[in-house]
């Protein structure tokens, strides 16, 4: 204030005696390492929640798609998880470099897929967890599907494989792009054109129709990235209405 006052010309500009600067910090710097240990744990600990999309956007009548309001029960998912967020420091740090857009496909590294399994048991064995013992509890996941991906088939068909092989479960196969349909990658398209891209593009092929039937049960669904949770809501509803009984994403990094 004072500086503020002096370039304003205030001859009565003068320090204030009471800030930190006049009276001097009333905290120091110092750190117990037992809060740093505490921070570092919370910090490192992998898990986050993928809320899913509950309603889809508004528009999508005027670019073609029969769908709005409230996404029905039948086609949702439940609520999901990913190891970490992208803007996290954590796992955030670990994560961003692996998803980023020039990083070369590869399989899922070994720490990010035991810390993968690591979010897995949390939530089985967690509040309402399907291996929680509570009367509440979600039903089991019997399967594994993965959404299908030209950018980093490598790395999300590894995880799918590897969460498949801890979980004592088959990889049923994966929701895949309709010949000819582009990737929908992440863009700054609005919602309902998103929306109606993915709703375009995906397709569950006769095959995992099949096994979704013959497993009788939810599944996991497995991808990478969530941005903006479309992938995930219409990759589920297609899941849902070919059969499964539920559908747990998982993956990797959200956005926010
Ligand atoms: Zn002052």
């Amino acid at each position: 204030m004072e500086f503020l006052r002096r370039q304003l010309d205030d001859e009565e500009a003068a320090a204030c005696g009471r800030c930190d600067n006049c009276a001097g910090a009333r905290f120091d710097d110092q750190v117990s390492t037992a809060a740093l240990d505490t921070a570092r744990g919370e910090l490192g600990r992998p898990g986050a929640e993928v809320e899913p999309r509950k309603m889809w956007p508004t528009g999508l009548a005027a670019v073609g798609v029969d769908l709005k309001g409230r996404i029905p029960t039948g086609e949702l998912s439940f609520s999901g998880r990913a190891l970490g967020r992208l803007s996290d420091i954590g796992w955030g740090n670990r994560l961003r470099p692996m998803l980023a857009a020039q990083t070369q496909d590869a399989p899922v590294p070994d720490d990010v897929a035991n810390a993968v399994v690591t979010v897995l048991v949390d939530w089985a064995k967690g509040p309402g967890g399907w291996a929680s013992g509570n009367a509440d509890a979600a039903p089991r996941p019997v399967g594994v599907v993965t959404v299908a991906s030209h950018s980093r088939p490598q790395l999300i068909q590894s995880l799918g494989s590897r969460i498949a092989e801890v979980g004592r479960m088959p990889l049923l196969g994966s929701v895949t792009y309709a010949p000819g349909a582009a990737e929908v990658r992440i863009s700054r398209t609005n919602s309902a054109q998103r929306v109606r891209a993915l709703h375009e593009a995906l397709v569950v092929e006769p095959e995992l129709a099949e096994a979704l039937a013959s497993v009788g049960g939810p599944v996991l669904l497995v991808d990478d990235l969530s941005d903006t949770g479309w992938t995930l809501a219409v990759a589920s509803r297609l899941l849902r209405r070919a059969g499964a009984e539920g559908v747990f994403p998982l993956v990797l990094a959200v956005q926010a």
